[in-house]
């Protein structure tokens, strides 16, 4: 054998029995070509977005706990499937649960971490020749309840496991060739990229570019496995997510994102005594919420505003934790607003060039797109938008940096 590939095929790639046959046959494809295979399935379509909806109907707030046994039945569905579709093609396989190849994890439901991952079972199954298909997204704790990892989860898995299998490449099917400089539905002149940086794809990823899930990306960074993003429609080659490389810094900005999936939260007239800060995000974060971005202003009456952005997924967690806490700090108030988008600019380029922040700022003033938040990290620059300003903010950027052009 030529050593071990391990794919991940996303939801789309899976969405109907003709797709899992589609994804079987490549599979099979690889295996004839000498490789062990090892396969992380998402669940079908819209599947978890389903089971989101059931849950809704029901509460707002369901137990994390169920939540996860409920979320976990949709990859059980397709890695069944794609079992049957590998056996029709001739092919012995074999279908595994996370609990059954030993991924555990911490007790975070909903957004677990991998603690630690077996190989056992699978080094077995491949010895006696089979294709070992992996639910994605699903693992363990330590007493015995099945977890979740996190929308977007078995990216995780599929990287976790190349890690511990030592695999040649894990590749990550979609329904798209690869990565873009834009999303190709909001700019028409996007253009795929050959190949990104680790540090990039993170922070596109954690922008809302909905590619990879974030974390699985800082994995494969820290462990240097080479990723593939590509498309289980055709036989292009994608991609390729890997070390920073020198020529990579010659290119000023990568991508540009929108990310709407966040809302604002500003509490007001907080008293401006040291350690209150510390204190409320020390109470937010308790919750298990994740704060992105934080302004205060200056004050001049002895109060300020505190503004910060959260996904909006956790906003009803978010309104409990932020009214108690305005409370407690003598506060006059929380307001929301999830009328807003993040667009963001990204590149490994701006750690050795200047003035990418004032092109950004130039191409929304030339579209009075007004400027809500800002922030920046040593390879990004994010403003805060309003929602319906986001798609002529991004075009207006891609245009300015030309990203469209081949560098
Ligand atoms: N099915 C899960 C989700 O939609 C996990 C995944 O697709 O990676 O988030
Ligand atoms: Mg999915």
């Amino acid at each position: 054998m030529k050593g071990i590939v391990v794919q991940k095929y996303g939801g789309t790639s899976v969405k109907d029995t003709r797709r899992i046959m589609n994804a079987a046959c490549r599979v099979v494809s690889y295996r004839k070509k000498g490789y062990d295979m090892v396969v992380v399935v998402s669940a079908l379509g819209d599947t978890t977005d389903e089971l989101i909806e059931l849950s809704r109907q029901i509460t707002e707030e369901p137990v994390e706990r169920e939540m996860d046994m409920l979320l976990s039945t949709g990859e059980q569905i397709s890695i069944a499937l794609l079992a049957m579709a590998i056996h029709k093609l001739g092919y012995d396989a074999i279908s595994f649960t996370g609990t059954q190849v030993g991924i555990v994890t911490d007790t975070s439901h909903t957004k677990a971490r991998i603690i630690g991952m077996s190989s056992d079972r699978i080094k077995r199954a491949l010895k006696k020749g089979k294709i070992v298909i992996v639910a994605g997204f699903q693992g363990q704790n330590q007493e015995q309840d099945i977890t979740t990892l996190g929308r977007g989860g078995s990216d995780m898995t599929a990287v976790a496991l190349a890690k511990v299998l030592r695999a040649k490449v894990c590749e990550i099917y979609t329904d798209v060739d690869g990565v873009y400089t834009a999303d190709p539905r909001v700019v028409s002149g996007a253009r795929k990229l050959d190949k990104i940086s680790y540090d990039e794809m993170l922070e596109l990823a954690s922008l809302g570019a909905q590619v990879m899930q974030a974390r699985s990306i800082e994995v494969a960074k820290k462990f240097n496995i080479p990723i593939h993003v590509r498309s289980s429609l055709s036989g292009k080659e994608g991609t390729w997510i890997t070390k920073e490389e020198r020529k990579m810094e010659e290119v000023l900005v990568s991508g540009v994102t929108a990310n709407k999936g966040e809302a604002k939260v500003t509490i007001c007239a907080v008293p401006d005594k040291p350690g209150l800060a510390s204190k409320i995000f020390t109470t937010i974060a308790k919750a298990d919420i994740n704060v992105d971005m934080i302004i205060q202003n200056v004050s001049r009456t002895g109060r300020t505003d505190l503004s910060f952005t959260v996904p909006t997924s956790d906003l009803a967690k978010v309104r409990r934790v932020a009214e108690a806490i305005s409370k407690k700090v003598g506060a006059k108030g929380v307001m929301y607003d999830k009328d807003i988008a993040k667009v963001s600019v990204v590149g490994v380029g701006m750690r050795s060039h200047t003035g990418v922040a004032a092109k950004m700022f130039g191409a929304l003033a030339e579209k009075k797109v007004n400027i809500g938040m800002i922030s920046t990290s040593e390879i990004k620059i994010s403003c805060v938008v309003k929602k319906s300003h986001a798609a002529k903010a991004v075009q207006a950027i891609h245009k300015k940096f030309q990203l469209g052009k081949k560098k």
